[in-house]
């Protein structure tokens, strides 16, 4: 049952092969029986059965929607009304969100059932999910290596099947990157394609929600679900909303692929190129033209990046002062008190890090030499890719320069870590939507093909995808003992 497509599942709902209460118990059971992995912050039994009940009897009437009754799970950024939204601190720890983020609401609209909330580097801010107060999530194909960040529990749980598809985040590439790692399909939208509104904000000009699943076509029914305009997010598109499912069968006669050069330099391991071009033979194969590209400003893009997620961690964790809500220092002495030992009790070692970074970045007399420079940067970067995009379709490249690290390889070394970035984060700063797509293994470790497309072309970039996944079965492998 787990193996199945989305739309497979929907069918067996509606011929009655399964209830959404037997499915959900089965999901349910499975998360018990792999919870070494460390995919599940918290899981919501009770209301997940509560919430099958009322999809099967949606299920009688014949408009119910695709997602009823299947499924899901939701990264643990997303708030969730009455349920512990924790985004991996021991800071929210205690905190039970008082409302639905925009992107679950819309779940639960669709009559998706939510079976828990999934692990994640603290907020957000990791490569690898080793920062989580609640402990590193294990990579289903290999348990001593990473999961991947900051959605390594999002990306494991679809890799070992303990949700049918979840949701993740990603600023830097944190669905993208772990997706990879796990050898799932991961997608990250444009930037205002789908509503911030209650996703706690790490780096509130990257931040953006998306999907993980098994495939391109389970990707276009999530994003159709959970993509549109949003009046209480300011940064939220107006664009019109395609038909994901219908446009995913496209022939690829004529596409032209651009190969940035940037992404196959000496930092690359080589039997990871292999695999990328490997695929990119495949798109040839199906009618599609490849050229070289160059962006030379992307070499700019880690530093960039690291200046302004900080500075704008910096203001966004401040809110979490130990006064409104979140951990609370016991017996403060004074206001000062308060604050800095409820911040420096809750906040783990790279939390602290990036917030210290970003204040020195934005302070008097740095400002203009660290943060002002960035964003200048910034804005050459994504005029690279704008320029690029008007020669070529899409662009393709790996995802990581490596296949998932070892547990604790990286962690003493922060700027290995940030350097795992090095080809996802430059979309961010574009604000692009880009895809990973498992394409073979290295060593029996999945990799995944990176695949960046123009702003609001989702369409084509599940379409691509799609076409690959007809061709080829990489994204139907699953890890041993699963
Ligand atoms: N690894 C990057 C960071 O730590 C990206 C994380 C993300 O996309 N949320 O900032």
């Amino acid at each position: 049952m787990h193996n199945k497509t989305i739309t497979e599942l929907a069918k067996s709902l509606r011929t009655k092969e399964i209830s959404s209460v037997e499915l959900t118990q089965h999901y349910l059971t499975r998360i018990k029986q792999y919870s070494e992995l460390n995919s599940y912050i918290s899981v919501t039994e009770r209301q997940a059965l509560a919430a099958a009940k009322i999809a099967d009897e949606q299920l009688q009437k014949t408009d119910a929607p695709l997602l009823t009754g299947i499924p899901i799970a939701q990264k643990d950024i997303f708030c969730t009304e009455g349920i512990k939204t924790s985004c991996g601190s021991k800071m929210l720890d205690n905190f039970i969100a008082p409302y639905n983020a925009t992107v679950v609401e819309k779940f639960n609209q669709s009559g998706a059932v939510m079976l828990g909330k999934l692990n994640m580097d603290e907020f957000a801010m990791g490569s690898s999910n080793e920062t989580s107060f609640y402990g590193t999530v294990k990579n289903p194909w290999d348990n001593n290596t990473v999961a991947g960040g900051s959605s390594g529990g999002s990306a494991a749980a679809v890799a070992a099947r303990l949700a049918v598809a979840t949701t993740g985040t990603d600023t830097g590439g944190s669905i993208r990157q772990p997706a990879s790692f796990c050898g799932i399909t991961g997608l990250k939208p444009t930037y205002g394609r789908v509503s911030r509104y209650g996703m706690i904000a790490y780096a509130s000009s990257l931040d953006q929600g998306g999907v993980m699943t098994r495939s391109a076509e389970d990707a276009a029914i999530l994003l159709q679900t959970m993509a549109g305009f949003d009046e209480k997010d300011s940064t939220s598109a107006q664009e019109v909303v395609p038909n994901y499912s219908e446009n995913i069968n496209q022939s690829l006669k004529g596409l032209k692929i651009g190969l940035p050069k940037e992404f196959f330099s000496e930092d690359l391991e080589a039997d990871i190129a292999a695999t990328i071009l490997n695929a990119v033979e495949e798109y040839k194969k199906l009618g599609a033209e490849v050229k070289e590209v160059s962006m030379p400003m992307l070499k700019y893009a880690i530093p960039a990046y690291y200046v302004i997620a900080s500075a704008e961690c910096s203001a966004n964790l401040s809110r979490l002062d130990g006064v409104r809500y979140g951990h609370r220092c016991e017996n403060p002495k004074n206001l000062d008190d308060l604050y800095t030992r409820s911040r420096g009790e809750a906040f783990g070692a790279e939390v602290k890090r990036r917030i210290l970074m970003g204040t020195y970045a934005l302070s008097a007399g740095y400002y203009d030499a660290y943060y002002i420079k960035a964003q200048k940067i910034r804005r050459l970067i994504s005029e690279d890719f704008k320029r690029t995009l008007t020669e070529v379709d899409v662009l393709m490249g790996p995802v990581a320069p490596s296949t998932a690290f070892g547990i604790g390889e990286k962690t003493n070394d922060p700027i290995q870590m940030y350097l795992a970035d090095i080809y996802t984060i430059a979309i961010n700063l574009a604000g692009l939507p880009a895809m990973s797509v498992p394409a073979g293994f290295v060593e029996n470790k999945p990799v995944g093909l990176q695949i960046i497309g123009n702003y609001f072309k989702e369409a084509q970039l599940l379409n691509v995808a799609n076409q690959y996944q007809k061709v080829t079965d990489w994204h139907k492998k699953t890890p041993e003992g699963f």
